[in-house]
């Protein structure tokens, strides 16, 4: 197996190449940073200095390795220096083209041995490899922004990579204190793969008046545990980046939730790009916590999934309150209270007050804390409201779970509330995924923890839950919608089918 000592970066004068220089050069090895543009490498370089300079005085670095590893890079806009690389990284523009024409001249550069390695986030290995003289050499390193601080890192083969250039590779990353994680050689790999379709279905839901993104970035955070919620993460990618990424995936993938959603131009158009233009998805706007709450009476029907028995919550019902809970199924519509609340399984708030006026239950609000199967119930409280629910009734909710602790979101009266109608899809995918052998269930739960800051990755997680229960959320959401991305993926099928519950199984086409 070729022994790498000296690395090239391709792109050094830009985002992802600037902090793959660092990686290479902080684990001990010589880096040569190439671009073909001068003035980019100039910037890089001061980010390097100030990068390592910030370690030394967190203490994470001494001065003399600062300095030695700042010795180890050597900028060059002269493809000729990268003759004698070993592995040669590349993150320059995402073109096919662009790419394909780099590797080519490096062949007729590079010594036979050296390893190509490309951090494409959309394009096909394979395709990049093809005709560029040395097929067998070329492998996909996917690194995460900012590369520096992100451990994670996506390998996969083309078609034509040889067991030792990826093996090679592999080895690299390891030695460069990355962690690596292997998959096919598919479009978005597995982090884009699933995060470009769910950031979309994000936007697709804010379009449909489901929520503000504001409620949709508390929902994901609470419910879900992930670190960043999905509204902050796309202003912080750029909408216009998101639009390049759907534009990549949806001619591939032919997946309908991976093409551009119309409001996403529509925001591009009017100049709101995200963090780079000072205006995205979110507002800023923060409502304040409420402090006090009205008593509320408690109304059981049957178990609750919210405040299972014993819950503090339960204890506190007041007989004479103006406030009526119903838990466990149930409604009787009662127009001298402020609100009646209902609790919520899969079906819609208008199961229970009808709505064939629209103006049905305007003291209803639908509500259901959120919980993964049969795991304890988050701090998320979804209040769902109907067109003609009232403004008290919605504050008279939101005061009572607030006050309990709870973290409150209001979304309209739509299937799957916030939570599962974003997350739902993305344990089909992922479940596919895994039937088509993109990637391991470590592998791909791993990609999501480390490089999206999940708590647990899909395939946990919807396991956990239940993949039976996983197919009776996604189905009801499903039946309601028609979107195909909410069709039980084969694994929950077959979980259903083994509790006996399924009869015929109907397969939809
Ligand atoms: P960027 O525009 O910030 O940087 C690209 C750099 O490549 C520029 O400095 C440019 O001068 C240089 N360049 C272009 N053509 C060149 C050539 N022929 N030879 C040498 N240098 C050339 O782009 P970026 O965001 O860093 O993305 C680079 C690659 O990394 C893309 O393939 C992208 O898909 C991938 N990627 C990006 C991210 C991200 O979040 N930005 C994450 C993972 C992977």
């Amino acid at each position: 197996m070729i022994q790498i000592k000296k690395v090239a970066v391709c792109g050094a004068g830009g985002t992802m190449g600037a902090g793959i220089a660092l990686v290479a050069a902080r684990a001990g090895f010589e880096t040569v940073c190439f671009d073909k543009f001068p003035a980019g490498l100039a910037r890089s370089r001061k980010a390097a200095a100030t990068f390592f300079g910030r370690s030394v005085e967190r203490g994470r670095m001494s001065q003399a390795d600062c300095d030695a590893a700042l010795a180890r890079m050597q900028d060059s806009t002269n493809l000729a220096d990268l003759a004698g690389c070993d592995l040669v990284i590349e993150a320059i523009f995402e073109s096919l083209e662009v790419k394909r024409a780099l590797f080519t001249e490096l062949n007729t550069i590079c010594k036979p041995g050296t390893i190509f390695a490309s951090n494409t986030s959309t394009l096909s290995i394979t395709q990049i490899a093809g005709g560029c003289g040395r097929e067998d050499q070329v492998v996909g390193m996917h690194f995460c922004l900012p590369a520096q601080l992100m451990k994670l890192i996506e390998m996969s083969r083309g078609q034509n990579t040889s067991n030792d250039a990826f093996a090679a590779a592999w080895a690299w990353t390891e030695a460069a204190g990355q962690l690596p994680v292997e998959t096919q050689d598919k479009p978005g790999f597995i982090l884009n793969a699933l995060l470009v379709p769910f950031n979309n279905d994000v936007i697709r839901a804010i379009e449909a008046g489901l929520a503000t993104p504001e409620d949709i970035d508390i929902a994901v955070r609470s419910g879900l545990g992930y670190k960043i919620g999905p509204c902050t993460l796309i202003d912080l990618i750029g909408l216009d980046t998101q639009i390049l990424l759907g534009e990549a995936f949806y001619p591939i993938t032919l997946d309908r939730r991976a093409s551009v959603p119309p409001l996403l131009r529509r925001m591009v158009a009017a100049g709101k790009l995200g963090n780079k233009s000072g205006q995205g998805f979110l507002t800023g706007l923060k409502p304040e916590r409420a402090t006090n709450a009205p008593s509320y009476r408690i109304v059981s029907a049957g178990e609750s999934r919210s405040f299972p028995a014993g819950d503090a919550f339960l204890s506190n019902g007041v007989a004479t309150a103006d406030i009526t809970i119903h838990l466990g199924g149930g409604y009787v519509a009662d127009a001298s209270k402020i609100a009646v609340l209902v609790e919520l399984e899969t079906e819609c708030l208008g199961v229970h007050t009808g709505e064939d006026s629209g103006r049905e239950g305007s003291n209803a609000v639908g509500f259901a804390r959120y919980r993964n199967g049969n795991d304890a119930p988050s701090k998320l409280v979804e209040l769902v409201r109907q067109p003609a629910t009232s403004a008290d009734a919605l504050a008279a909710a939101r005061a009572i779970f607030e006050v309990q602790g709870q973290d409150v979101v209001v979304c309209a009266d739509q299937p799957g509330r916030i939570v599962d109608r974003l997350v739902r899809p993305k344990y089909n995918d992922a479940l596919r995924f895994l039937d088509e052998g993109l990637a391991s269930a470590a592998d791909m739960d791993k990609t999501c923890c480390l490089g999206l800051g999940y708590p647990d990755g899909p395939i946990e997680r919807v396991t956990r839950g239940g993949l039976a229960r996983h197919f009776d959320v996604s189905k009801a959401i499903h039946d309601m919608t028609g979107l195909l991305g909410y069709l039980p993926a084969r694994r929950a099928v077959v979980a259903k089918a083994r509790e006996g519950a399924l009869g015929a199984i109907t397969v939809v086409a």
